[in-house]
């Protein structure tokens, strides 16, 4: 099963002919926070089953929740950062539904009052910014896990997670493809990880997404959707769309019709399933929690948590763009994480103005970024450190070596952890800029081939020839545009 989307749009083609896909994600993310949302037990990854449990996480009669005021704070800070609304007041309310490892019975989230209202996300995809609306953000409770795989009699239930502070991030059904989806996660989980305020690790479940998906011919109302529960990688989020989509369509162009139903998604099959008829709101009975207060907070708060936040992708990128004269591109590649920034700005220092900031962004992008993915590493084990890094782009920039030679002198570097300044001494890897001794090479190779010469004059694009020539007797070493601008001259092409 293959989508072939029409050239230049989002559009899917099916029998009838063009299809729009529309999806709507609720992202759940961890909050980073030492305790729980309503008690002090630790939030760990990876404890001994049951262990990091309070009475009030295993809902022991009597005991009652008290909120983590840094988990607030955390959704606050989160609401900025996706330039939303903040509720200084908002409720908590019980979500009832029976599972064994929701010991209370009902789970705390926030349904008609949420601490974060509408704000929005930027993307990037092929080239185009879209703003996706971000309908809201609430706060709920993780609930424990049940696992069925360990014993052919026994079902286990660990509640570690029972009671983990959740925010759920609700976006608008902006998105139209499952490139859009996946670009609109990950510029999320960037946005949380610069702010903080959840470490985005798919693997470990601290962030996943349920997958709203409808399909419609353009124009035309809403369809019916289907929700696809807890996707936990992006590639997954992408497939899960794409086999969707396509599987209503085929259901409507076969005069068939979509019921609004839960699925999960088949991580080995790569397809979704149905796990459910999808159940509405009032089958929950939401009721605000008696337990709890209202939860309300003054603007002095929220002005504080504002005055802390860090520079946020979005407007790190518009400075590298005003700032250093990088690509749109090349921004958002270099901000795509913090750490990358980072370690681009400290590219910069160390080259201290000895080379424009897009030959510096050029060099980590092409050579550091992608020897680093190849192999395996981060920018912390790359073999080569800045300071060599920035020793290399200071030779290209002022003519000492050629690209060519930069990413041998780099690979020596890598292998052998030398010093490139050192490698470029003693490997004799100097480009030749001396005029005299390219002139001399040039002449000869001119004065041995006069039916090329010829040729050349007709035809100017045999100069390539002569420029390969002349950089086979150089070595590699001499420089290509001087070579060419003499031939040029010489030639009189
Ligand atoms: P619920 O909480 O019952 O799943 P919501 O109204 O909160 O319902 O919507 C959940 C998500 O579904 C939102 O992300 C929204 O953008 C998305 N959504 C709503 N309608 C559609 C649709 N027709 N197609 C795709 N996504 C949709
Ligand atoms: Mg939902």
């Amino acid at each position: 099963m293959t989508n072939k989307a029409t050239a230049g749009s989002n559009y899917l083609n099916g029998a009838t002919g063009d299809w729009e896909v529309v999806i709507g994600l609720e992202v759940h993310a961890q909050v980073a926070s030492k305790a729980k949302l309503f008690s002090g037990a630790s939030t760990t990854f990876g404890a001994e089953p049951n262990s990091n449990v309070s009475l009030v996480d295993a809902a022991m009669p009597g005991m009652l929740p008290v909120i983590n005021a840094e988990c607030v704070a955390q959704a606050v800070r989160t609401g900025l950062g996706l330039k939303a609304q903040i509720h200084n007041r908002s409720i908590f309310d019980r979500k009832n539904y029976f599972y064994p490892d929701l010991p209370q019975g009902y789970q705390i989230s926030q349904f008609k009052n949420p601490i974060v209202g509408e704000g929005k996300i930027e993307i990037d995809v092929d080239g185009t910014t879209k703003t996706i609306g971000i309908e809201r953000l609430h706060l709920e409770q993780d609930a424990g896990k049940s696992i069925h795989d360990q014993h052919p009699d026994y079902s286990y239930v660990d509640l570690n997670r029972s009671g983990v502070a959740l925010m759920e991030i609700v976006s608008r059904p902006d998105l139209r493809s499952a490139k859009e989806a996946q670009a609109y996660v990950t510029k999320l989980r960037s946005i949380l990880r610069y702010l903080g305020t959840c470490d985005g690790d798919m693997e470990k479940g601290n962030m996943r997404a349920d997958v709203n998906v409808s399909v419609r011919k353009p124009g035309a109302e809403l369809g019916t959707r289907c929700e696809i529960k807890n996707v936990n990688s992006i590639r997954f989020i992408g497939q899960a769309v794409e086999y969707e989509a396509r599987r209503q369509i085929d259901i409507i162009e076969d005069g068939g019709k979509i019921h609004q139903e839960t699925r999960l998604f088949d991580n080995a099959k790569g397809e979704t399933r149905a796990m459910r008829s999808k159940e509405e709101a009032h089958d929950y009975r939401y009721f605000p929690d008696p337990d709890l207060l209202p939860l309300e907070f003054s603007q002095a708060f929220v002005d504080g948590l504002k005055k802390g936040l860090p520079e946020l992708p979005d407007e790190k990128k518009a400075r590298f763009v005003k700032e250093f004269g990088l690509s749109a591109y090349d921004a958002n590649v270099l901000v795509a994480e913090k750490e990358r920034a980072d370690y681009f700005e400290t590219h910069l220092r160390l080259v201290a103005g000895k080379a424009e900031p897009k030959a510096v962004a050029n060099w980590l992008i092409n050579e550091v970024l992608g020897r680093i993915n190849k192999e395996g590493l981060s920018l912390e084990t790359a073999k080569v450190k800045p300071e060599a890094n920035a020793a290399i782009i200071a030779m290209i920039a002022n003519g000492t070596i050629s690209g060519k030679g930069a990413k041998d002198v780099f690979a020596i570097a890598w292998d052998t952890g030398r010093a490139p300044v050192e490698i470029v001494e003693t490997e004799g890897m100097k480009q030749v800029t001396d005029m005299g001794a390219i002139e001399k090479a040039v002449d000869a190779i001119i004065a041995a081939n006069p039916d090329k010469v010829e040729q050349a004059k007709l035809k100017p694009s045999m100069l390539g020839w002569f420029v390969g020539q002349a950089m086979k007797q150089s070595g590699g070493k001499a420089n290509p545009q001087q070579v060419n601008d003499m031939l040029k001259a010489k030639l009189g092409v």
